[in-house]
């Protein structure tokens, strides 16, 4: 089974930039890409907080259109997690090391830990980026990311998730980006807030498909993957997300 560990290197080695991590890049991911014509100019990364492989699985009816990225084309991949909590769970996606070893922890340690994202690495060799993610994260970033987009934490989770959606699609118009990372939320406020899971994952779907469209139309790769495990009450759950890999 592969780990979240790996997103960050398999990128790495697409966009031909150093990135240190013992974890290995995924074959698999990398013949994907590379046999695909032409070979994707953009990337977008979108985390679904919260979507764990259970989950992934057991809502297929809602999450009809991840489901078709999957099987229609695409690769799913199981994934171990390597943290419960988000903001470390992110900073391994980002980084490809353990929370322990980029020392991301909460949103007062993002741009504080020496070791550098995938996005900042890419931004040094001249690519351009982007982040669309919570305004709590986002200012050490700004200078270092070329897009960043902020969207302010709030009540409504689907008016949130909206608004990430919209700036991701909007940035996708940049001609000169070559990766995104977006971040999604409504799943895991449900889980939290013990609603109907069922209806965040049907928001989430839709979201999806429309990010999916705007990838498509750029002729991009669309990564997408959970961060850690479902946070339900009294219950709990193997730690594994899904990964799906795809050009839409
Ligand atoms: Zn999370």
């Amino acid at each position: 089974m592969i780990s979240l560990l790996q997103i960050a290197p398999t990128l790495a080695e697409y966009f031909n930039v150093r990135l240190v991590s013992h974890a290995r890049p995924v074959e698999k991911i990398h013949k994907f890409v590379c046999s695909r014509y032409p070979v994707p100019s953009v990337v977008v990364l979108l985390v679904v907080d919260s979507l764990d492989f259970r989950l992934y699985s057991e809502l297929a009816d809602e999450l009809r259109t991840v489901h078709e990225l999957a099987e229609q084309g695409g690769l799913l991949f199981e994934c171990k997690t390597v943290s419960s909590h988000t903001t470390p769970a992110i900073g391994s996606i980002l980084t490809g090391l353990e929370p322990e070893a980029h020392g991301i922890f909460t949103d007062n340690d993002v741009g504080k830990s020496k070791i550098k994202s995938l996005l900042e690495i890419l931004e040094d060799a001249g690519k351009k980026t982007a982040m669309v993610i919570e305004t709590g994260g986002v200012k050490p970033l700004i200078g270092r990311i070329s897009y960043v987009y902020a969207v302010d934490d709030r009540d409504d989770i689907i008016e949130y998730d909206e608004l990430i959606k919209t700036h991701t699609i909007a940035v996708l118009k940049k001609q000169d980006l070559r990766m995104a990372f977006a971040h999604i939320r409504a799943i895991d406020r449900f889980a939290h807030r013990g609603r109907d899971l069922r209806v965040a994952a049907k928001v989430t779907d839709g979201n999806i498909r429309e990010i999916a469209n705007a990838v498509r139309e750029r002729d991009g790769l669309l990564l997408i993957c959970g961060d850690h495990e479902t946070h339900l009450k009294e219950e709990k759950r193997t730690r594994t997300v899904p990964l799906i890999v795809s050009c839409p």
